[in-house]
């Protein structure tokens, strides 16, 4: 066989193997067998399309991670220090790798607009006013795309428009992003983000 058809099939090997993994449950095998099934044959459907649907979702859980190690921090500090945060190097570190995810989607499909969409709203999680810009350019990419997508409308709105509730930074005004609120006399979640932290009015996460 030719060295390319040897590939293919072993790509399509690496594509059941990771079908497999995700009804299974194994979702870390089945990143990594799809991952390795696309560096293999990028060009066969069916591979391209499981690769993209399986890192966007790896993305948007990296995400949650990031977030959750931002909430534990904020959590740490003392009440009155909380408003003035500063991430972490961890949590940096950990919005870059979800960021990894989805630039891998947008390199194998540009046109991908549930990529640039969901990059767009971590880039906005992790730093709003510092991504702004990239965060509007790649909306803008994305309605270039879909003109009328309803979704793509709606979820613009949501990162632009200034937040009555937050205020601006995306924490819960609650619980200062501390996903917990003092009861009469145990800490308990907050019930206004259900313990993430996150300002539940706007941001895509
Ligand atoms: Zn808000
Ligand atoms: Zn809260």
């Amino acid at each position: 066989m030719h060295p390319s058809g040897v590939a293919h099939e072993k790509a399509k090997t690496l594509l059941i193997d990771a079908q497999r993994s995700l009804e299974e449950g194994r979702f870390d095998d089945a990143r990594r067998s799809i991952e390795d099934a696309f560096a293999l044959h990028p060009e066969d459907e069916k591979v391209v399309e499981l690769y993209q649907q399986i890192l966007l979702a790896d993305g948007v859980r990296l995400t949650r991670v990031a977030r959750d190690l931002r909430r534990d921090e904020i959590r740490a500090l003392e009440k009155r220090e909380r408003g003035s945060h500063r991430d972490s190097d961890d949590v940096r570190e950990a919005f870059l790798k979800a960021l990894e995810s989805f630039d891998k989607v947008l390199m194998a499909n540009p046109r991908n607009s549930k990529a640039l969409m969901l990059k767009s709203g971590t880039l906005d999680r992790m730093d709003r006013p510092g991504n702004r810009e990239e965060v509007l350019a790649l909306f803008d990419q994305a309605l270039a795309i879909h003109p009328d997508n309803e979704e793509l409308l709606y979820a613009r709105g949501r990162i632009l428009g200034p937040c009555s509730h937050c205020g601006g930074p995306g924490f819960c005004a609650d619980c200062q992003g501390s996903g917990e609120v003092s009861g009469l006399f145990v800490r308990r979640r907050c019930p206004s983000c259900k313990g993430s932290g996150v300002c539940v009015h706007c941001g895509l996460f």
